[in-house]
């Protein structure tokens, strides 16, 4: 899933991209964040940018297009990604049509977070106090003067691109005012209409990894019974419990490997669903161990009785 979310500063993007990126598995791209780590490394782009930044300017486009054309070929963005204060000038977004078009990518939605100006004040106030109360150190842009100056920059170069992306037909717009269970909930209907709603492709490889996993151990115990069941005593019953006990250790064995195989197809890289698709692997692999082991003990007690 490939997700834009707009909004100006203060409209809760950052904090529905988190709950998103838990929930489908995919990566929050914030140029805001980025930049901030240059800031912070004192790369080059970072001694670019700081200024700018604390003014409450916006980054050259050229500068920010060339962080997120390098970011989308990451790995972890292969099962997809959503993008948090990118674009954020109409360049900026005929720049990512083009780049998304040269990767054959496509882009599922476009968010819009829409809030009163009123209420931007106050909560990146409550931010920059929250901070503080961490104990850590408070964004040089988190001040009222400079809030002014992002409000601008959002009203005269990202405003645009409601219009760009409602002629692209591709803009959703949520009341940024609910609560946040509720903005959630609305972008989630959003993404179950344009058939994104569900759990992320990864997640459910993992589910059907469990699923395949489970199966032969299944039937290989079903094969072991029947087979103990139709032996009689003396030679034929041992050559049948042998049978069975090869069945079962084959269906075993092929179990852990058909579960970690299908798991390890889901993307690696990615948050939490493919941290659930490594635990059902080694679920489904300890589950198929203890299969061999107590149908194999089984028939073999059986041959011997
Ligand atoms: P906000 O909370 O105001 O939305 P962000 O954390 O997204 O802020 O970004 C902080 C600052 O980083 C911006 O005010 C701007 O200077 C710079 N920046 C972030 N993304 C972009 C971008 N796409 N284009 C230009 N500048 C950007």
């Amino acid at each position: 899933m490939r997700l834009i979310l707009l909004g100006p500063p203060g409209s809760g993007k950052g904090t529905q991209a988190q709950r998103l990126v838990q929930r489908h598995g995919i990566v929050q791209l914030s140029t805001g964040d980025m930049l901030r780590a240059a800031v912070a490394a004192q790369t080059p782009i970072g001694l670019k940018a700081k200024d700018i930044m604390a003014a409450g300017g916006l980054v050259p486009d050229e500068v920010v297009v060339g962080i997120i054309a390098d970011r989308i070929e990451q790995p972890d963005a292969h099962n997809g990604f959503i993008l948090d204060g990118f674009p954020r000038t109409v360049p900026q977004a005929e720049a990512l049509d083009a780049l998304l078009k040269q990767k054959q990518m496509k882009l599922d939605a476009v968010i819009e977070l829409r809030v009163n100006e009123g209420v931007l004040l106050e909560r990146v106030e409550r931010r920059a106090a929250e901070t503080r109360a961490r104990g850590e150190a408070v964004r040089a842009d988190d001040t009222p003067e400079v809030l002014t100056k992002r409000l601008a920059s959002y009203r005269d170069q990202t405003e645009p691109l409601i219009h760009y992306y409602s002629d692209h037909r591709m803009l959703a717009t949520v009341d940024g005012m609910m609560p946040i269970e509720e903005v959630t909930e609305e972008i989630g209907r959003i993404l179950a209409a344009v058939g994104k709603g569900g759990a992320s492709r990864s997640a459910k490889k993992a589910a059907a990894a469990k699923r395949s996993a489970n199966a032969p151990a299944k039937s290989a115990n079903k094969a072991a019974k029947k087979a103990a069941k139709a032996a009689a005593p003396g030679k034929k019953a041992g050559k049948a419990a042998k049978k069975a006990t090869k069945t079962v250790t084959k269906a075993a064995k092929t179990a852990p490997k058909k579960a970690s195989k299908a798991a390890g197809k889901a993307p690696k890289a990615v948050g939490r669903a493919s941290k659930a698709g490594g635990r059902v692997a080694k679920a489904a692999a300890k589950a198929a161990k203890g299969t061999r082991k107590t149908s194999a003990k089984s028939a073999k007690k059986r041959a011997t009785r």
